[in-house]
């Protein structure tokens, strides 16, 4: 009898290796390997033309850029606006998109909101490891969603879960969740990066082949980042990412990979009694300031995907009590706090060395521009002097190692935004100063963080 293949896989990146050994030598992680049966007869494995073919699903023909048509990727739309924008268009039939987020944060009521109007359409088909079916039969009642169309089925198996596909054909497939899903060919645990790899890749044939949109929802851990993601990431077509804290009636889903579309692109949801409903006009959403702010609030305008949207950015600078000053960001990188706090020291002249700093963006976004710089280091100065903004101020800008303001893309319709939500002065970069004044809004133009520091 033929000596069974075994392979080892990194459980934190998911790197594959022959032999065992201590360290991965890719993420340098200590003992994270678990090793895995290869088994040629296996269909994850089997070497059928089927599994090696391209996006179409079948052999490629190879063809001139000239004799290919140029038609547009066909597209299933949501009906739900917002995430039709953060898809860049809607489904994409044979395509795979990913939908990460903490639990909690709404992703099976999203989905099973998007399945219910879908179905009355399309044949779909809804596979839950996690939730018995009556479970997602009451929320959806719950919801006031049509529940006579919607095919459900409660199965880990990805096997079974393939045979169930082919007899009832859906056009769109939804996994809730593939951390559940398991290959009985592999001997490792469910939710193991070497399950959720194999199971995602043989999901994934099963749609490029049929044609079938599939959705797959991931959770992902404390950090932040999806559970056995790095090898998911590029078998799928599309990712995207609901976050939120619970206590925030507000969820925001960004679309961080998309092969059919733009990236970055937000798209703004309220939790409500009847699930997720849209932001259509979301600029202003996360500002709701009180009547007498304090020091160290200031509010900027970043530029998601397509718009602009208005944060306030909180800074806290206070005496520090231990030898080592903390440095705390939520929403903000935490990088980029400490080099924006060199910059101030080195071009600003100010010292927060011995001081903690805290930052916050209000509503729980996450801001993830350059843009926000210097209205993060005005609100520091603001909190460190314990003097307050004025509260029709706006600011935006990128600050650089030298000192120097430079400039944001789409400063006019920031400013306009801003203008529009009754801001009356702004400071930007001199190369955002726009040719023609805006009416009610005053604005400062300056080169260089010196320079800004002089005018609050
Ligand atoms: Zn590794």
């Amino acid at each position: 009898m033929a000596k069974r293949k075994t392979a080892f896989v990194c459980n934190e990146c998911g790197a594959d290796y022959p032999k065992w050994q201590g360290q991965c030598s890719a993420c340098g992680a200590w003992n994270t390997l678990s090793e895995f049966v290869v088994d040629p007869a296996t269909p994850a494995r089997a070497a059928s033309s089927a599994s090696r073919s391209g996006y179409a699903g079948e052999l490629a023909d190879v063809q001139r850029l000239d004799q290919i048509e140029l038609t547009e990727t066909p597209r299933i739309t949501t009906g739900i606006g917002e995430l039709d924008r953060v898809l860049g268009g809607g489904l994409v039939p044979g395509s795979a998109v990913l939908i990460g987020g903490h639990p909690g944060a709404g992703k099976s009521t999203l989905l099973l909101q998007t399945l219910c109007r879908l179905a009355a359409q399309q044949p779909c088909l809804y596979i839950t490891g996690e939730e018995s079916p009556a479970q997602v039969a009451m929320r959806a009642e719950r919801l006031q969603l049509p529940r006579d169309q919607l095919k459900l089925a409660a199965e880990t198996d990805v096997e079974r879960i393939l045979d169930l596909a082919r007899k009832e054909k859906p056009k769109v497939l939804v996994i809730d969740s593939i951390q559940v899903m398991f290959l009985t060919a592999l001997q490792s645990a469910p939710g193991s990066v070497a399950q959720v790899r194999e199971s995602a890749a043989a999901l994934t044939r099963f749609a490029k082949q049929t044609g079938t949109v599939l959705l797959l929802v991931g959770h992902v851990t404390k950090d932040g980042t999806l559970a056995g993601p790095k090898v998911l990431e590029h078998m799928i077509d599309c990712s995207l990412m609901l976050e939120g804290s619970t206590d925030s009636r507000f969820r925001t889903l960004r679309g961080l990979k998309n092969r059919f579309g733009a990236v970055n692109e937000l798209g703004v949801f309220a939790m409500t009694q009847e699930g997720l409903k849209e932001v259509k006009n979301p600029s202003a959403i996360f500002l709701n300031r009180a009547d007498d702010i304090a020091s160290g609030s200031l509010v900027t305008v970043v530029w998601e995907g397509t718009r602009p949207l208005l944060v306030e950015l909180q800074a806290l600078v206070d005496q520090s009590h231990f030898g080592n000053p903390r440095r705390v960001c939520v929403g903000l990188e935490q990088n980029r706090l400490a080099m924006l706090l060199a910059v101030l020291h080195r071009h600003g002249g100010i010292q927060v060395g011995d001081q903690d700093v805290f930052a916050n963006v209000v509503g729980g976004v996450k801001v993830m521009e350059t843009g926000a710089d210097l209205a993060l280091l005005l609100a520091i100065v603001s909190s460190f002097r314990d003097r307050t903004l004025s509260r029709e101020l706006v600011v935006f800008g990128e600050v650089g190692l030298s000192g120097e303001i430079r400039p944001v893309p789409q400063g006019q319709d920031r400013l306009s935004e801003a203008a529009k939500h009754g801001f009356r002065k702004a400071i930007i970069a001199r190369a955002n100063k726009p040719r023609a004044a805006i009416e009610g809004m005053q604005v400062i133009a300056v080169s260089t963080l010196a320079e800004a520091l002089e005018h609050i």
